[in-house]
């Protein structure tokens, strides 16, 4: 995943999925140390559609069974301020983001998608007990943020994106295209919107599928693996869904499963996501269409799509009948407000109309299209039985484009739309040019962080260099400094390294190398951070971790590099690997001494019979 990447480039951008009304007070008073359960709950009366929804929520029966819960403070004391938070926000963000521009994605299925995936791991969470299902919900809800991100921001590019990733992995797409990809998109968004970091951990070993431990939050992390394959299978076509069940099972049966629990569990889950469907406003009747192929360019017509507006049916039909001779593609409609809907349904490239209508007159419909989004760029032409001035000067104020005289001359009206086509063309042109700035600015952007990325990436093993560590180390020593906590470092070393070289050639070397690293990575945990100094060495930041774990860590990673040898090759020595550990607390001792320590530790450790661990004691007593 790029560390590199900067959320704050798309938040200056406005364009990423946020929160708003009822939901961003709660966030904001929850965020404040004293806020209390009487407040949130004040907040959440105002509102009366989240107060139904949470008291639906705190009575689920995806929650296991408890005493109902009648009124909001009970529910908010039973919930908890950051369950009732993080639902505010998701309600919020389904609110929001149910339509969007971006053509490729199926906001109806993601958000389906989504609710089945939340409603599958609170009913997880509450039958396995490692997190509350109240927070757990979210958590599925949210889980995949970062596609929805991906749409929003930059609806067009991940269009083309979504249409290209039937050849290549869609995730490698996106890193491609945005240095980023969604699943650390959707990381980087629940962190900033104050989730806490256990979670992130789990979601984040959820998609790397890589679930070592046993701990509360790696349990946690084969739960969200479990909905979310619950969750497709929702929305995936009945036909299909036979195929998705051989993986389906085998994941269940890590959680005590067997395919029959398993086909009840998800029947259950089914009914619960319609039930939630219906209060939440998100359909659960979507299944996952096959992936569209965007289109490159807009067809332009050759004729106009226009709309004609007039209450005088003969008018109507006799206009109508000569533009569509002219090659015109035409709409008609007898009043104001029935060509506002139009509109909005069919958005005309241009709108002849009348001036006298009844009950919504033609100036009435101008000045609405021009308060609207959809209908400030539409080209307007008034026909008008008088040229008085003050009139022609009102038409003009409330919007109108250009006007023709009746009785209308069908050259005059023809040679009029002819110029609004050139305006139309140009129009379109101009749109075509800033969308393409848009793109040009992301690749930039995207091949900027591509770059500094690269200058912190050891080629060969894929893990940050010395460079990185060495700041990253600096930073971090800093960080713990004023946090007053602790921070760790393990020095390693390859154990014979060069023999491996010297009998096996330097290709063997190397497939050594990436198999250590692969090792180191693996064993150590998500929060550590993993460099290649250069050679056979190699550093661990161990964050807020004393002296005496980080030696735990260092004998995990020594233990898994000797038990895990590499296959198909005979070495001379087993690969084995030797650890100095130094630990600090405080500025004792400074960044700089804990990389001599560390390395002193190792120093010992290859005077001996190298394959150990070794803690620098000295630096523990802070001399
Ligand atoms: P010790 O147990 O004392 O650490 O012995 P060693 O042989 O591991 O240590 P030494 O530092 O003498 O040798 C390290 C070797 O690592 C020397 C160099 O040929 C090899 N090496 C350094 N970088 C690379 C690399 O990128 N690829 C390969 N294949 N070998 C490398
Ligand atoms: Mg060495
Ligand atoms: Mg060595």
């Amino acid at each position: 995943m790029n560390t590199e990447f900067n959320l704050n480039e798309l938040k200056a951008a406005d364009r990423l999925p946020s929160p708003s009304g009822t939901a961003l007070a709660i966030m904001e008073l929850v965020q404040q140390s004293d806020a209390t359960v009487q407040q949130v709950s004040q907040l959440v009366k105002v509102d009366p559609a989240l107060s139904g929804r949470i008291l639906r929520f705190a009575n689920s029966a995806a929650f296991g069974a408890r005493r109902p819960i009648a009124d909001i403070q009970s529910a908010v004391m039973m919930m908890g301020m950051q369950a009732v938070r993080n639902f505010a926000l998701s309600l919020s963000l389904i609110g929001n983001n149910s339509k969007g521009n971006c053509s490729g994605f199926n906001y109806d299925a993601y958000w389906s998608r989504s609710l089945a995936t939340s409603v599958s791991i609170a009913a997880i969470t509450a039958r396995e007990r490692t997190v509350v299902p109240e927070e757990s919900f979210t958590m599925g809800l949210l889980g995949n943020i970062g596609s929805l991100a991906l749409a929003t921001a930059w609806s067009e590019i991940y269009s083309e994106c979504l249409a290209a990733a039937e050849g290549k992995p869609l995730l490698t797409l996106e890193r491609e295209r945005f240095a980023i990809d969604h699943d650390a998109l959707s990381i980087l968004l629940l962190a900033d919107w104050g989730f806490p970091a256990v979670f992130l951990d789990a979601l984040k070993m959820s998609f790397d599928s890589h679930v070592a431990g046993i701990t509360r939050i790696d349990q946690f992390a084969r739960q969200m693996i479990l909905a979310r394959l619950i969750g497709n299978y929702c929305v995936t076509e009945e036909a299909d869904r036979a195929t998705l069940l051989p993986d389906l099972t085998a994941e269940a049966s890590l959680h005590g499963l067997d395919e029959s629990a398993l086909l009840i569990f998800i029947d259950e889950t089914i009914k619960l996501w319609q039930e939630w469907g219906t209060l939440v406003d998100v359909k659960t009747d979507v299944r996952q269409p096959l992936p569209t192929k965007a289109a490159d360019v807009e067809p332009v017509l050759p004729g106009l799509d226009l709309l004609l507006v007039d209450d005088d049916p003969m008018m109507l039909a006799r206009l109508s009948k000569q533009l569509v001779a002219a090659g015109n593609k035409v709409a008609v409609c007898r009043d104001g407000e029935s060509a506002l809907k139009h509109v909005i349904a069919h958005k005309p490239q241009l709108v002849i109309t009348d001036w006298r209508m009844k009950p919504t007159d033609g100036l009435a419909l101008c000045k609405a299209l021009r308060a609207s989004a959809f209908g400030k760029n539409i080209y307007l032409i008034m026909l008008t039985s008088t040229e008085d001035e003050d009139a022609l000067v009102e038409a003009f104020d409330a919007g109108i484009d250009d006007y023709v005289t009746k009785p209308v001359s069908l050259r005059v009206l023809l040679a009029r739309l002819r110029a609004g086509q050139r305006i139309i063309t140009l129009q379109h042109e101009l749109e075509k040019e800033s969308r393409d700035i848009q793109r040009y600015t992301v690749e930039l952007a995207a091949a900027n962080r591509r770059l500094k990325s690269m200058a912190n990436t050891d080629v060969l093993t894929g893990l940050p260099n010395r460079r990185y560590a060495l700041h990253r180390l600096e930073q971090e020593a800093a960080t713990a400094l004023r946090a007053n906590q602790p921070l760790s470092i393990l020095m390693m070393d390859l154990d014979y390294f060069k023999s491996v070289n010297d009998t096996l050639g330097h290709d063997v070397g190397d497939q050594v190398l990436v198999h250590a690293a692969k090792l180191m990575r693996e064993t150590a945990r998500s929060g550590d951070i993993v460099c290649r100094l250069g050679g056979e060495e190699f550093l661990v930041i161990a964050l807020n971790t004393d002296g005496g774990t980080a030696l735990a860590l260092a004998e995990r990673i020594r233990c898994s590099i000797e038990e895990n040898q590499p296959q198909g090759y005979i070495l001379r020595h087993p690969v084995t690997v030797s650890i100095g550990v130094a630990g600090s607390m405080g500025a004792k001792p400074s960044w700089k001494e804990l990389m001599k320590c560390a390395d002193d530790a190792l120093y010992l450790v290859k005077q001996g019979n190298r394959n150990g661990v070794q803690l620098a004691e000295e630096v523990e007593s802070g001399k």
